[in-house]
Order: C-alpha cells, then structure tokens, then sequence
C-alpha cells in the first residue's frame, strides 16, 4: 500500500519554530522580521505566491511589504530599488518575485541582493555555501525537498537518487544536498529526454525528484517498485492542477509519493519564513 507523504505537518513544526523564533528576536532584540516582495508587472503565479506570503506573514507576526514597479521597469532602477533594501534596517529579507519580463536578466539582478538579506537562497555567495556544505540560507524547494525526504527516514546513504530538471532552484541544490547525504545523484534534463534516455535512469530510481514543470511527464510505469517519488510539477490544466508525475499509475507502484497539490507545495512558503530568521540572525550577530 503506498504512503501519501504530505507536506502540510511539516509545514506546521516548521511553522511552529518560526513562530518561537520570531518571538524571541523580539523579546533579545526588538527586532519584528520583515520582508519585502518585489513584483515587476501583474502576473498571477506571482499574485498567487506573494498572497501566501502574506498570510503566513500575518500569522507569523512577520512584517510583510510588496513594492509594485511596472512592467517596462529598467534593470538599473531596480537593482536601485534593492539597494535601498539592502540599506533599510526595517527589511530582513527582499524576494525577486518570478517571472521577470523578458528584458530583465534574473540572475543578474539577485546578485545584487545582499547576501544575507537573500532569502530565496539564490544569491551567489548562498548558493556557493549550498556547494561546500555550509549554508544558512538555500532555495526554499530544494530544501522543501530535503525536509520530505528526512521525514521518510528512509536513509540516503547510497541511495540511487534521480533528479529531473536542472533549474538553479531545486534540481541544481538539490543534486548538491543530496550528495551532502552520500546519496549517489544522476541529474537528468531536457537534453536526457531529447536523446530518449529519461526512462532508463528513472527505472533505476530508488528515489525520484522531478522538477520538470511538463504535466505528466513521468509514466507510472517507468517508476522503480517501492520509490518515493517526490513530485515538485506544479501545472494547471484546465479543470485540475497536476504533477509532472502521472499520480494514478504511479501510485500503484511506488512505496511512497508526494501529491501534488498537497505534496511539496505548503512547505516552501514556510521555509521561506525560517530563511527569514535566519537572515535576521545572520545581520544581527553574524551568525546563527
Ligand atoms: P525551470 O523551467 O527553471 O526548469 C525546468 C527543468 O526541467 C530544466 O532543467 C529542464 O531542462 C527540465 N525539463 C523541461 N522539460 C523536460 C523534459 N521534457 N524532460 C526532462 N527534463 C525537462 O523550472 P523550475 O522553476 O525548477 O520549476 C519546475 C516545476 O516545479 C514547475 O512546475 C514549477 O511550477 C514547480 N515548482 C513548484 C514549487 C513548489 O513550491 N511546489 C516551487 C518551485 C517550482
């Protein structure tokens, strides 16, 4: 019988911690964590993001702001838009909301966020601590990731681990992480499944990640018997959100999956929250 892994009880500890820590940065320090979203133009993927951030925000006690700027914005003036962040003792963390406009070179632009105020773990200076095993702050879905698969307690010590999709936010941290766990990582991509070679790498698959973003992507029956497939796809149809994972096969097959919505999902907004204490804590003192 399959087991549904859920995201949603360990958002709630997760929570939990941030709550405590929250309250405590204010009692040592006066200190009320504050983010600040930045959104270029209207887009309802990021409407959608920013409006959870919110909630959990206010629950949290967390302060939560969002600058709007237009869609023909200029690079220089938002790159001057977080330095002013970056100087403002009232932000602790500043997020680039996703996706840019075309003109905007992403990359370019989050290096400009300060360090330890980059709590999408995205900035250069993170993700390098991500390579060498030191972090304080990574990408929240790489992380989501990790946090599913340790409440498993399936041990990832040699463990045939494949991820899907090589984005700088979960497949690339991700294969890093997990390596961290002496787990050994195949990492396959878009040019994996031009030359027909995903199916091959999944059957072997003791553990698969996908983070492809193409609905269905993954057959049931390619997947390994008793994996745990953890399915970070999030695509919208037009009557139902799937995974890149076909879930109804699938399911009869692996020893563990994530669904999706439910899986992966509730858990990155709340480790966004913990990266946020973390910054708070790095600015403070430095250290954590
Ligand atoms: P991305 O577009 O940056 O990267 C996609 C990756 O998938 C690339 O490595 C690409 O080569 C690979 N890929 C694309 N088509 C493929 C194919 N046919 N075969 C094999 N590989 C293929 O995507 P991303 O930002 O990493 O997001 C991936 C998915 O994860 C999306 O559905 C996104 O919505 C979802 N996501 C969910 C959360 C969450 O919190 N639940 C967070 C981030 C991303």
């Amino acid at each position: 019988m399959v087991e549904l892994l859920l995201g949603k009880d360990i958002a709630k500890s997760i929570k939990a911690e941030v709550a405590q820590s929250a309250q405590e940065l204010k009692d040592k320090y006066q200190v009320t964590p504050a983010l600040c979203a930045i959104q270029v133009g209207g887009n309802q993927e990021s409407e959608h993001y920013i409006d959870s951030q919110r909630k959990l925000a206010e629950k949290l006690s967390i302060n939560h702001m969002v600058k709007e700027l237009p869609e023909n914005v200029t690079e220089k003036q938002i790159i001057q838009l977080i330095k002013n962040l970056n100087d403002d003792s009232n932000t602790n963390g500043i997020i680039l909301q996703m996706p840019l406009p075309g003109h905007l070179d992403e990359t370019r632009i989050r290096g400009f966020i300060r360090s330890n105020k980059d709590v999408e773990g995205v900035h250069p200076k993170n993700l390098g601590k991500v390579m060498l095993g030191t972090w304080k702050i990574a990408p929240c879905t790489a992380c989501a990731v990790m946090e599913l698969l340790k409440s498993t307690q399936v041990d990832l010590y040699g463990k045939e681990v494949v991820i899907v999709g090589h984005s700088q936010i979960v497949g690339r941290p991700l294969s890093v992480m997990l390596m961290q766990e002496m787990s050994t990582v195949t990492v396959c991509h878009i040019a994996t499944s031009e030359r027909g070679n995903l199916k091959v790498h999944i059957k072997n698959a003791e553990i698969l990640v996908v983070a492809a973003g193409k609905p269905n992507l993954i057959k049931g029956e390619w997947v390994k018997p008793g994996a745990v497939v953890i399915d970070v796809g999030f695509n919208k149809l037009e009557d139902k959100i799937v995974g890149d994972v076909e879930f109804e096969t699938a399911k009869n097959i692996a020893g563990i999956i994530t669904p999706v919505p439910g899986g992966v999902g509730p858990l990155t907004v709340a480790i966004l929250m913990r990266n946020l204490i973390n910054a708070v804590k790095l600015q403070l003192n430095g250290t954590i």
